[in-house]
């Protein structure tokens, strides 16, 4: 009953520019926005949202004392943040006036994760619980290694893609998340995935789910979209908070749309995760 997320925290620094800069180029921003971000902080805080416990597992650095809070804030619990000596991880974020965007990451104090820690932290946990993880920290294949030793669901969004990273987590996972981008690589770097459950989403079209040779799908909800930043990871979080509630793929499945759906009317990432009451009152 216990969802224990081994992900990133960053500083975002969301730049808006008049285009995306090119090679040599210098460009005066015209307004900067900062605030908490990362895919690991960003699935953690939706799943909190939809009323999941959730654990975060993650590092920060000296500078990163203010991210911790606001996770906290968000209702993360963040004992098993540990402290590092490398910089909190960050995002540079460029975004154009029609939406386009560029992004360079450090990934600093993220990168620095610990099988020791991850152990501790798991040896706690059971059949009960889950493992979600991303492609933004070290260590994902020995924690869904071990996850999976324990029993645990390890639900794993392979964001951003990388096919290293995904052939050493894919034979502990329980039910892999991509984007339409994401499973287009994995297709075409691996044919087709036989073993876990496997979600596709793909944006305004919706998101469907193979298992067992059956497929669910869900359309989109129709929104007006404001930002669609962190569609993926407000779906994710959701899903696996309404997972942890016991609600069945289908209803899980339309509570996660239905999430990301409100996410990608408002600005902003992990501020604009909906509660578990706004959901349910938008799918009533
Ligand atoms: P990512 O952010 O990882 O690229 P997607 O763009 O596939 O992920 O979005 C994830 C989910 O968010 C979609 O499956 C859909 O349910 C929801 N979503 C995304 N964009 C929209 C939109 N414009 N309108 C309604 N729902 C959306």
């Amino acid at each position: 009953m216990t969802v224990y997320c081994l992900g990133s925290i960053n500083a975002d620094h969301v730049y808006s520019v008049p285009h995306l800069p090119a090679p040599g180029e210098t460009l005066a921003a015209t307004a900067l926005s900062q605030g908490l971000g990362g895919k690991g902080a960003n699935q953690s805080v939706a799943a909190a949202r939809a009323g999941a416990r959730v654990v975060h597992v993650g590092a920060v650095g000296a500078d990163g004392a203010w991210a911790v809070e606001q996770l906290a804030a968000f209702g993360v619990e963040t004992s098993h943040v540990a402290r590092v000596g490398h910089p909190t991880g960050h995002a540079i974020i460029n975004v154009a006036p029609d939406g386009e965007n560029s992004i360079v990451i450090l990934p600093g104090a993220n990168a620095r994760q610990d099988t020791g820690r991850i152990a501790a932290v798991l040896a706690e946990a059971g059949p009960d619980d889950t493992l979600l993880l991303q492609n933004e920290t070290s260590h994902q294949s020995e924690a869904a290694a071990l996850a999976a030793e324990h029993g645990l669901r390890v639900v794993y969004s392979a964001a951003p893609f990388e096919i290293g990273a995904l052939s050493a987590v894919l034979p502990h996972v329980s039910l892999l998340v991509l984007n339409a981008v994401e499973a287009g690589q994995m297709g075409a770097a691996l044919g087709p995935v036989e073993g876990p459950e496997i979600i596709v989403t793909d944006g305004a079209r919706g998101a469907r789910w193979r298992f067992g040779g059956q497929t669910l799908s869900v359309p989109a909800f129709p929104v007006m979209p404001v930002d669609t930043t962190g569609a993926g990871d407000c779906f994710i979080g959701s899903l696996v908070g309404a997972l942890d509630r016991r609600l069945s793929r289908a209803d899980a499945l339309r509570y996660a749309a239905a999430a990301a759906a409100l996410q990608v009317t408002r600005p902003g990432t992990a501020d604009a995760m909906p509660a578990r009451a706004e959901v349910e009152a938008f799918l009533a």
